[in-house]
């Protein structure tokens, strides 16, 4: 082969090229090619991490943020994302890796516990688990593991990803860009690591380990029951299928405006967002027409909308993963309507026993369900937001009707009156997570969720009163 500056220029080309693609910009740790290896990583560096102090991991914490917060990191990872996956949104994407980055708790989340009486004082401290393994969705590849490793590291844990194979490149990125940040503020190395080709089997091999003392799955019903199966201790972030419900007293202008906002949210990927609306008949058609001055493209003809259901879902009625996060425009033109880029959600009157109402599509797709009045409205949302106890809208001024739903629905978060992004803090009050452990209790999780906790005697001492 002969040598000129062209060739050579290509070699490098391909070489930094694949270099990109393997990890962050410059760190090569973290990434390793066998379960077993990045468990043992994992293992010695969670040892290390227990001898620093509370302001050592609070500065490994300032250093990951700082570094993920540059602008050309949270482009490169939101653009990336978006890419591998084939869903949602660029811009969506930035303000939800922003979201992680900002709004993520850390040390501060550890609060202690005292009891103080005439035997001493008690203290209720929470401690690391171990080296926890977290498994981490398609629908928010990188914002999942910068909440994770935040709250994870601020425990005092070391912690070993699986991405979804889909996800594999973007988690790769970002966990380079966490190894660089913390090595250059002397951390231990290799407290977040992943493997370089994740597989189910290699999910299974890393949960069985002896080392693993703690299981995080962010995903859909097949991962949460497996490591809800697993004989140790789990957490499962699992689907949603959220139910808005608008009564007559609600303000049915801004109700549509936060409805169409939440439900195109990164094209409706977030677990959180609307996936179908329960209208009070009285207001239905009104709810309607101000959604589509917000950007919804009403489907009337029912032969369109049956012909979008058999584009986009499967015989079980389970979505198509290739539509999934994609947005409305592209899913018109999968049966013939062209719109521009102002069409957000594409919306049609369905009744509540609808596939497109029953599962939980992740696609702009909105469907109306109506009802004679606000009590029947809320059964409705009971029933199709189908026991995942996830989250639930509802736009009413009735603080009855309120506090009727949120009793009946018993979901993890309840938004009232605002998009659903208002639930993970986005013009709503409180921290914000990507994992939402509603089957296993723990909620919006942070830092305390990932710790144990466990209460330390003093016998006779420091009772000063
Ligand atoms: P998914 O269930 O297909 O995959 C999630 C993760 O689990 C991936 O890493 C995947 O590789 C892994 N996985 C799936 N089955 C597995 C098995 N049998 N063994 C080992 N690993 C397995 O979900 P997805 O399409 O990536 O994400 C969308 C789903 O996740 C939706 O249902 C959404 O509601 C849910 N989700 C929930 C939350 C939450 O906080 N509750 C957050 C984001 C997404």
């Amino acid at each position: 082969m002969e040598f000129n500056d062209k060739s050579i220029e290509n070699i490098i080309s391909k070489v930094v090229k694949a270099l990109e693609n393997t990890s962050g910009f410059n760190y090569s740790g973290g990434v390793f090619e066998t379960p077993e290896e990045a468990v043992e990583k994992a293992f010695d560096a969670q040892k290390e991490l227990s001898k620093c102090t509370m302001s050592q991991k609070d500065n490994f914490i300032k250093s990951i943020r700082k570094k993920i917060s540059l602008e050309e990191n949270i482009l490169k990872m939101s653009k990336m994302a978006v890419e591998e996956t084939g869903m949602g949104n660029i811009t969506d994407k930035i303000l939800k890796n922003k979201l992680a980055i900002t709004k993520t708790p850390g040390i501060e989340d550890l609060t202690t516990g005292a009891i103080s009486g005439d035997y001493g004082l008690t203290l209720i401290n929470l401690s690391p688990f171990g080296v926890i393994c977290a498994i981490t969705p398609t629908t928010n590849p990188t914002e999942t593991i910068i909440s994770n490793a935040i709250g994870m590291i601020a425990a005092g844990n070391s912690v070993v990803f699986c991405p979804h194979p889909r996800g594999v490149k973007s988690a790769k990125f970002v966990i380079g860009l966490i190894g660089e940040a913390l090595e250059e503020v002397n951390a231990p190395k290799n407290l977040i690591v992943t493997i370089n080709r994740p597989s189910i089997e290699a999910t299974n091999t890393i949960i069985n380990s002896e080392k693993i003392k703690m299981i995080v799955a962010t995903g859909g019903p097949g991962i949460v029951k497996s490591v809800l199966s697993s004989g140790k201790k789990a957490i499962g972030a699992g689907a949603g299928n959220p139910p808005v419900v608008v009564d007559e007293t609600a303000d049915i202008e801004k109700a549509a405006q936060d409805i169409i906002k939440g439900c195109s949210f990164d094209n409706n990927v977030p677990c959180i967002a609307e996936k179908e609306v329960i209208a009070v008949d009285s207001i239905t058609d009104y709810l309607m027409f101000n959604m589509k001055k917000n950007g919804a493209y009403e489907l009337t003809d029912n032969a369109k909308i049956e012909e979008l259901k058999e584009k986009v879902t499967k015989e079980n009625g389970m979505p198509k993963p290739e539509y999934v996060g994609k947005s409305a425009k592209t899913l018109l033109n999968l049966i013939g309507i062209e719109v521009d880029d102002s069409v957000k959600v594409i919306i049609m009157e369905r009744d509540k026993n609808h596939t497109f109402v029953k599962e939980e599509l992740m696609m702009p797709i909105l469907p109306i369900v109506r009802a004679k009045d606000c009590d029947e409205a809320i059964d409705i949302a009971v029933e199709v937001e189908n026991g995942n106890r996830h989250t639930a809208i509802m736009h009413s001024k009735n603080i009855d009707k309120l506090t009727k739903m949120a009793k009946l629905i018993q979901t993890t978060i309840f938004v009232k009156n605002g998009p659903s992004y208002a639930g993970i803090g986005v013009g709503g009050e409180g921290f914000s997570t990507f994992t939402i452990a509603g089957p296993t209790g723990e909620g919006l999780t942070s830092a305390r969720s990932f710790a144990r906790t466990r209460r330390c005697v003093l016998v006779e001492g420091f009772n000063i009163r």
